[in-house]
């Protein structure tokens, strides 16, 4: 009898208009019950990597009927939630391996250091987390030189962060997280892909914007961006994957494929069967196209 292979492949994807067809562009309707179907496989492991927190995350599974992922990368990196059925636990592993860059500091600690800078607004309770400090600021702040002053005054308390600026253009206002320096998307990812005896060609990683080109154009990863990613970002990655040698590592999705139009979970579809053609046989779809 011919030993079956047992090696698992790994798919990692951001949620926001990368699985979930919340932007501007139409999604094919058959690409989430496809992913459904390719996660029912034994040998897929899906993780999701995102931004959003415990509480969002599964709002997100819930109203969209996304397949329960294995793991769950949240708080922008700084949790990674073992996910069993439907009990998530973070993993101890994860909190003490970003735990040493703090130092023994804790959240309040740190808060303590930035509690006399006026730019700075501390984002609700429930944003908070213990390796995750989180605060508002104005949305034209001069965020280089605030992100300078906290890095000089972090480095006088001995810990090692990453500050991480970005927009909500919903609200209109800026967002700024502190975390540990190794809490980050990139380094999750590698930390679950070793957990789980994944190497670098059984893997994917999916995305759509600004803040997953630090996975994407790290060329440490087989990458996949959705067809309604935003063009600066395709361009960017292109352009540092170039650099580096590995435009390999890249696939952008063009859609035609099964008929649908690359969009949102439809590109992380075809972007998966791009770099893993075995996973094809598992997402139940046949040419015939009815989008
Ligand atoms: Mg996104």
């Amino acid at each position: 009898m011919a030993m079956q292979d047992l090696t698992p492949f790994g798919l990692f994807s951001d949620l926001d208009r990368t699985i979930l067809p919340n932007g501007a562009q139409p999604e094919s309707h058959r690409s989430r019950p496809a992913l459904r179907t390719l996660v029912a496989h034994s040998k897929m492991k899906l993780v999701y990597v995102s931004g959003r927190d415990e509480r969002l995350l599964k709002q997100a599974i819930r109203e969209y009927s996304l397949p329960i992922p294995r793991f769950a990368v949240g708080d922008v990196g700084a949790t990674i939630y073992d996910i069993d059925d439907h009990h998530w636990r973070p993993l101890i592993e994860w909190r003490d391996n970003i735990a040493l860059d703090w130092d023994g500091a804790s959240n309040n600690d740190i808060a303590a250091l930035f509690r006399n800078f006026d730019r700075l607004r501390l984002q609700e309770p429930e944003k908070q987390s213990a390796f995750k400090l989180s605060y508002y600021t104005a949305m034209d702040i001069d965020n280089t030189a605030l992100v300078a002053e906290m890095q000089a005054r972090l480095y006088s308390l001995g810990v090692r962060c990453s500050l991480v600026w970005s927009v909500d253009e919903v609200t209109r206002v800026g967002l700024l997280d502190v975390l540990p320096a190794t809490a980050t998307k990139l380094h999750a990812v590698e930390f679950l892909m070793a957990r789980m005896g994944l190497d670098v060609e059984n893997s994917v990683f999916a995305g759509d914007s600004g803040n997953d080109l630090p996975l994407v154009s790290s060329g440490r990863l087989q990458s996949v961006l959705v067809k309604n990613a935003c063009a600066d970002v395709i361009a960017e990655a292109r352009q540092v994957l170039s650099s580096l040698g590995v435009n390999d590592r890249l696939y952008v999705a063009s859609g035609n494929f099964y008929g649908m139009n690359g969009n949102y979970c439809a590109g992380v579809l075809e972007g998966l069967a791009h770099y893993l053609p075995d996973t094809l046989a598992w997402m139940g779809l046949s040419q015939l196209s009815d989008d």
